[in-house]
């Protein structure tokens, strides 16, 4: 190789000695950079180590002045040292002093040196400092070069992981290898959690990293390379290609990676240099993390992921180490940290251990959040690259109301969440008392508050809450964490499970609401411009009769001799109400005439969720037996503003005048029909949302299970008629100095009830 001596095999090796010697850190360190300066022909090599308080601290220097070693510290942003770390992408230029970026330190005396070279420490995608050599000449260092340092760096990688480094460190300036991290994402499901990280795909730990025999380990990689596809063509051909989550085009999709001539030649290439063949494949999947951090584009990420857990594979093939570990060695107070998971996968921890979620990906609306919320375990999402950043065992603190995230949390912040969970240990206790007591409020008013569910997990909540019932039965849920379409018998299961589990109890089935983000893995979805307004729900379901049938007759199958309440999602005009209805009246004759046991009683109920039924209501209540008021929907579609984007979600409040009026609507018009109406969006499961809709009439809400206990503690405090009283004038005359939502805080307090 160009200007270097002997090449990386012959510096690998070297170092290898190095590593094994019985020496001081600083000794070693002080011995590697002379070793890299010579074997690459430079006046100077330097190692800076990242810390903790996200600096970088000159570390070991060979051709700088040594009394800079440990006095020089940079900003992580400073100079072309800081630019390497912060891009985590090698910096490469013959005149380093007219770059934008060089800042000067004089008492480094750098000034006389213009070729630089600066690669990052990376391990496992995140940046642990800056391996530099430099030159007087201006010289252009080549592409070998530049590779063999950074196979140089994950030597230093190694030793700055071990913890080694720590002996020579400043209290409070330590190298940040296990750094305090305190993240926010999104608040999935709620809940705190204090536990300890579980991986949920385990990284593999790498032993050696220097190659013995370069030979050898690259016929291993081969080896290991071609077992890798074989084995994906194995599962691409047996038909349960969906383990885990997976599906076909997730497969397919590494495959055309594992047969992707680039990606096998970089591994060769990194394993020719002399390191081990895992430590060639980290080397790579290094490089690809560090891009992921970079690209925003979603299509490129997600294709950079695939790559990712690709090279994950590779290495378990090349470690021998084929599935993770057994489940059954979860820790209590397990928190699983996950790049993305399959709904099912989170199903398959043991419940009792199983405390909290982590997710790289995953908005509230994701098929996983769902489960967590039934499982009643705390979740956020979206925290870049926290599988990276975690290890096994670390402590970590999840707050899924806030969408917080705390890693090895100091003990003020544990003892700080600690006493929170404490405190809503004690109220979930307070309303565990009041499950049997009636939901009457204080004036006497009959408020049925039932709960919503979608999935047998859900069932024990209905005892456990004291709940009148399911208000919202979310079918959808079961074909959602399903790898393939259920069968009829199947759904048919889960119905006769749900109404033996309720009892007497009332439940509201919900017919299938797919289409927009709701989107089955086996069904494949017509790419739409606008996914809400577009191909959804009961629109599907009256264009695809087959699924929609199937499902119904199910549904009256399984309660067969016991009362069936059924509705229809986003209907926006009564005709499909009609013909929704319809289709239940066809499929009960055809069960008629075969002589099955039909249900003693069928109820058709609409939900309130487009906004275009608010002008048909009375046409509308003529047809259906009840109306059940869907609030994310109708909000999202009355302000025009996606329910699951962040950024435009919070701009409008669900307790102004535009939607209080609507809602005084329906229920008004419902009481004059004499139908049945209840609300079973979000807004029902916040004690203030609450008040606000028992003081317009309503008399059944439809809940999260965890929501149930506080908002009936504060029913039985509230006087629904004084808060009528406020509630309508305020919505005729919306306050000028103000809004109703403070009107209503100003209420409870006044009244001691707790929001
Ligand atoms: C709603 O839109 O309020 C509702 C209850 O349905 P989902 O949240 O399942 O869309
Ligand atoms: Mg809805």
């Amino acid at each position: 190789m160009a200007g270097t001596l002997g090449g990386p095999r012959v510096l690998l090796r070297r170092l290898r000695e190095v590593m094994a010697e019985p020496v001081s850190a600083q000794e070693r360190l002080d011995k590697i950079v002379v070793l890299i300066a010579a074997n690459m022909v430079a006046e100077v090599c330097s190692v800076y180590v990242l810390r903790v308080d996200s600096t970088l601290e000159l570390y070991a220097t060979e051709g700088l002045k040594r009394e800079a070693v440990h006095q020089t510290v940079l900003r992580q942003d400073e100079g072309l040292v800081g630019l390497v770390a912060s891009e985590a992408n090698p910096v490469n230029l013959s005149e380093a002093q007219t770059h934008p970026a060089f800042a000067f330190r004089p008492e480094t005396g750098e000034e006389i040196y213009h070729s630089f070279l600066g690669v990052p420490i990376l391990r496992a995608g995140n940046t642990l400092g800056v391996l530099v050599v430099q030159n007087r000449a201006r010289r252009t260092y080549s592409e070998e070069e530049e590779e063999a340092l950074q196979t140089t760096a994950m030597v230093l990688a190694e030793m700055i992981a071990s913890g080694e480094l720590s002996s020579i460190a400043k209290p409070g300036a330590e190298p940040a290898i296990k750094p305090r991290l305190h993240l926010t994402g999104s608040a999935l499901s709620e809940g705190i959690a204090l536990g300890h990280v579980v991986l949920h795909e385990p990284r593999v730990t790498i032993k050696n990293v220097i190659a013995d025999d370069v030979q050898k380990e690259l016929k291993r990689l081969d080896e290991a390379v071609e077992a890798l596809r074989a084995d994906l063509d194995l599962m691409l051909e047996r038909r349960d290609v969906a383990d885990g989550g997976e599906h076909r085009d997730v497969l397919d999709a590494y495959r055309g990676f594992a047969n992707d001539a680039g990606w096998t030649r970089r591994l060769r290439e990194a394993v020719s240099t002399g390191l081990t063949a895992e430590a060639g494949v980290e080397r790579v999947q290094s490089d690809t993390r560090a891009r992921m951090l970079r690209v925003t584009d979603p299509y490129l990420r997600e294709r950079l992921h695939d790559l990712d857990d690709l090279a994950n594979r590779l290495m378990r093939q090349l470690m021998g180490q084929d599935h993770a570990p057994p489940r059954e060695q979860l820790p209590d107070n397990a928190i699983v940290v996950a790049r993305a998971m399959g709904p099912a996968a989170l199903l398959d921890y043991d419940r009792r251990k199983l405390r909290g979620l982590v997710l790289e990906e995953g908005g509230p609306t994701s098929h996983v959040a769902i489960v967590a919320r039934a499982l009643g375990i705390a979740a956020v999402g979206e925290i870049d690259n926290i599988s990276g950043l975690v290890e096994t065992g670390d402590s970590i603190i999840v707050d899924g109301s806030t969408g917080e995230m705390h890693l090895r949390p100091p003990g003020d912040i544990e003892i700080a969440y600690g006493e929170r969970v404490k405190l809503r240990a004690r109220r979930q206790a307070q309303y565990r008392a009041l499950r049997d007591r009636p939901s009457v409020t204080k004036d006497g008013q009959e408020v049925a508050l039932m709960i919503n569910a979608g999935l047998l997990v859900d069932l024990p909540h209905i005892a456990e809450t004291g709940a009148g019932g399911i208000g919202l039965f979310r079918t959808e849920l079961q074909f959602m964490i399903a790898t393939e379409m259920p069968r009829i018998s199947e759904q048919l299961s889960l119905y006769r499970s749900v109404l033996d589990a309720a009892g007497d109890r009332p439940v509201t089935f919900r017919t299938l609401d797919v289409g927009g983000d709701k989107i089955l893995p086996y069904m494949r979805a017509e790419p739409e411009e606008n996914p809400a307004l577009g191909w959804r729900a009961i629109r599907l379901g009256l264009d695809r009769p087959g699924l929609m049938r199937s499902q119904i007759r199910a549904l009256l199958q399984a309660a067969a001799g016991r009362e069936l309440r059924v509705m229809f999602p986003m209907i926006a005009t009564c005709a499909e109400f009609d013909e929704a209805k319809g289709m239940i009246e066809r499929e009960l004759t055809a069960l008629r005439r075969r002589r099955h046991k039909l249900p003693d009683r069928v109820e058709v109920g609409a939900m309130v969720e487009v906004p275009s039924l608010l002008f048909q209501l009375d046409s509308l209540l003529s047809r259906v037996d009840f109306l059940s008021v869907g609030s994310n929907d109708l909000v999202q579609f009355l302000f025009a503003a996606d329910r699951g984007n962040k950024r435009v979600a919070d701009r409008f409040d669900p307790l102004s005048a535009p939607v209080l009026r609507a809602l005084m609507a329906i229920i008004d018009r419902g009481r004059a029909a004499g139908k049945p109406v209840a609300l079973c969006g979000e807004l029902a499961s916040k004690p203030i949302g609450a008040l606000a809709l028992v003081a317009l009439g309503f008399r059944s809400l439809s809940l999260t299970p965890s929501a149930l206990g506080g908002v009936k503690a504060m029913l039985l405090e509230l006087d629904a008629k004084k808060a009528e009283a406020l509630i309508r004038p305020l919505i005729e005359n919306p306050p000028q100095d103000g809004t109703i939502r403070e009107r209503l805080e100003q209420f409870a307090a006044a009244e001691g009830l707790q929001l």
